[in-house]
């Protein structure tokens, strides 16, 4: 049975835009939102985001709070600023190319980060904390080419396996690059929990099952350990099929994701794409979100309120407004 029905919701920065948005999202049937706080939002839009708060509660939706950049988090643009503040320290790919992204093994990074995000839970007070994709950075030549060969992660790698880090994709190296991305996230949930985040959600993306092609390029080869954080309280993926995935790239993952929650008695919340939407494809956001329920998600969710339709990254062309309207349709069926 789907318990909670969410929608992400972004960068509204006029607060009087905000009760109508949520008067919407409630009519939608959504129980929660996922709320997006970027650096932007955090260092100069944290009006409205509160706002966004208050209004959410005064209709009884729950937020979940989304660190949705801070250096290794999905969607480092607009602003990056343990990057911008630290060139030197961010993840290296294995031809030398620096990437935006923050590394795992960065003490410095982690430091920053939980500073920030202590101020941010104190601020917000969410009802829980979206963990959104961390990973190391994808390589448009993978397996080629990797992150991270820093010298923290040089370090770290000589000392686990005592010899040098090759650069090579080697078992060890795909072994450290998961177990570095679990030490990380398991010293960060606990530290949300403690910091007053309540429900620990993380969400890590899916990868092609069928043919396994893709298996690792974020660093993660098994979602399994993942699961067993204790912290963590809900599992999420995103496996986003509907401008070219494939049909089998969300079962794939999704069955993957229920079976795993289930055996470790976990809810399982599932992502559905209402963005990069081609002409002629608003349907299958409706068919998606249907399969998801009747696949045994326990929390649906979907990226983003009403399409984002001002994302033009994110436009494939599709009728935002129909999008929308299969959204509402399929949530007040499941
Ligand atoms: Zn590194």
């Amino acid at each position: 049975m789907v318990t909670d029905k969410n929608v992400a919701y972004l960068g509204v920065i006029d607060p009087d835009h905000i009760p109508g948005d949520m008067d919407e999202i409630k009519a939608a049937g959504c129980t929660s939102i996922t709320l997006t706080v970027n650096e932007m939002d955090w260092w100069y839009y944290r009006t409205a985001r509160k706002a966004a708060v208050k209004e959410a509660r005064e209709r009884g939706i729950k937020v979940y709070l989304d660190f949705h950049g801070f250096g290794i988090f999905a969607s480092p643009i607009p602003s990056a600023v343990y990057p911008m503040y630290n060139p030197d320290k961010t993840q290296v790919f294995t031809d030398g190319r620096r990437t935006e992204k923050a590394c795992p093994n960065d003490a410095g990074f982690e430091t920053w980060f939980k500073d920030i995000a202590k101020q941010v839970i104190e601020e917000f007070r969410p009802d829980g904390i979206f963990w959104d994709e961390p990973a190391f950075s994808p390589c448009d030549t993978y397996p080629k080419a990797w992150a991270c060969f820093c010298k923290n992660c040089q370090e770290k790698f000589k000392s686990a396996f005592g010899k040098p880090m090759p650069k090579e994709l080697t078992d060890e190296v795909q072994k450290f690059r998961q177990d570095s991305l679990l030490e990380f996230l398991t010293r960060l949930l606990k530290f949300g929990k403690e910091a007053g985040g309540k429900t620990s959600i993380l969400c890590m993306m899916p990868w092609s099952r069928g043919t396994n092609s893709n298996r690792g390029w974020y660093g993660i080869l098994d979602w399994e350990p993942f699961i067993q954080i204790p912290e963590m309280d809900v599992f999420a993926t995103d496996p986003y099929w509907i401008h070219g995935g494939g049909w089998n790239y969300f079962t794939d993952n999704t069955r993957e994701a229920v079976e795993l929650c289930g055996k470790y008695k976990k809810p399982c919340q599932l992502w559905v794409q209402a963005v990069w939407i081609k002409p002629g494809k608003e349907p299958e956001v409706k068919r998606t979100i249907l399969e998801a329920a009747k696949m045994g998600a326990d929390m649906i969710a979907v990226w983003s309120y009403k399409a984002e339709p001002g994302a033009h990254v994110l436009d494939f062309g599709g009728d935002h407004k129909l999008v929308w309207q299969m959204v509402k349709d399929a949530f007040a069926q499941i």
